[in-house]
């Protein structure tokens, strides 16, 4: 299975732009797009669902040209959108039912089926009977799952999936996630880059429109080793280090300040070398990015 998107631009009416000759090339499993927010990840989302056009530019899978067969792709996408609007009262089984019979998935005693399957699989069948407003955010984003997973889609498209999840319903979100990537495309789009170190086998960071960092996350991972030094600091001290050093990230341990910091050659001052992680990956490509800007 293979998408690619050459050379993608997107400009609003407002003069914001949102994808800047974006190419990318993704195969089957999970796909990471990670960049902050702003970054045209939405833009890039809604393209692929064929839900927004674009300015220029081209977006292959598997021999389909998808800003043009837009039917042909929708029978064969699942989008799961940052958030659904508000549900109906109804219960999850008819939803999801309702789902698959807008999906022209006809035979009523194939789909009820199918249905009961997919519940089945998002680990919702004990609650196939209770109102979806009522389930919690974890449980809608399983079923928001089931319904991109109606008609076997080929490709599957992830917005922002875990924001708003407690830690428990993540763990199980993402290990559903993992399963439906064996046989099928799935873009997860994320500002959290740990989903994206667990789940995913490739990646690409996204900023300002465009690709700052692609490849596997443990490649990328090892680009930086031995260039990543980390030191708990005095939150006085920030601006100092910010002169001298060039800070990767800074985050609070223990309510102090802990610095990364991007070196080729050994530093002294107390400054221990770590193994480098997917965050230091990302603040890197953004970092270099703005500077280039
Ligand atoms: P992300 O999903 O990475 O946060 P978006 O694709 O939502 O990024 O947004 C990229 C840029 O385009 C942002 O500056 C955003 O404000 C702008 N934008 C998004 N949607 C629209 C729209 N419909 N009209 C005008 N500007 C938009």
């Amino acid at each position: 299975m293979q998408l690619t998107i050459k050379n993608l631009s997107k400009t609003y009416d407002n003069g914001v732009v949102a994808l800047d000759n974006l190419t990318l090339e993704v195969g089957t499993g999970l796909f990471g797009l990670l960049g902050p927010n702003g970054a045209g990840k939405s833009s890039l989302m809604r393209t692929l669902s064929t839900l927004q056009s674009a300015d220029s530019g081209e977006i292959n899978f598997n021999g389909f040209d998808v800003l043009q067969q837009k039917s042909e792709i929708r029978n064969t996408l699942g989008y799961l959108p940052q958030e659904f609007g508000v549900f109906p009262k109804i219960s999850a089984f008819k939803l999801l039912d309702y789902y698959a019979l807008l999906k022209g998935l006809g035979h009523k005693k194939q789909r009820r089926e199918m249905v009961d399957d997919l519940l089945n699989l998002v680990n919702l069948y004990q609650d196939k009977n209770k109102n979806v407003h009522e389930f919690s955010g974890g449980m809608k984003q399983r079923f928001g799952i089931a319904q991109a997973l109606i008609g076997d889609p080929k490709l599957i498209i992830v917005d922002e999936p875990t924001a708003g999840l407690d830690p428990g319903e993540r763990v199980r979100f993402n290990n559903l996630l993992s399963q439906t990537g064996e046989d099928r495309i799935v873009i997860l789009s994320t500002h959290i880059v740990d989903d994206v170190s667990d789940l995913c086998s490739d990646m690409a960071i996204i900023n300002k429109g465009k690709v700052v960092k692609n490849g596997v996350p443990r490649d990328l991972i090892k680009e930086l080793e031995g260039k990543v030094w980390e030191k708990p600091i005095h939150k006085n001290e920030y601006e100092d280090y910010k002169k001298q050093y060039q800070i990767i990230h800074s985050r609070l341990q223990g309510g102090h300040p802990l610095i990364h910091v991007w070196s080729d050659e050994m530093l002294e001052d107390d400054f221990i070398n770590v193994p480098p992680k997917l965050d230091d990956v990302y603040f890197t490509a953004i970092n270099s990015q703005s500077q280039r800007v």
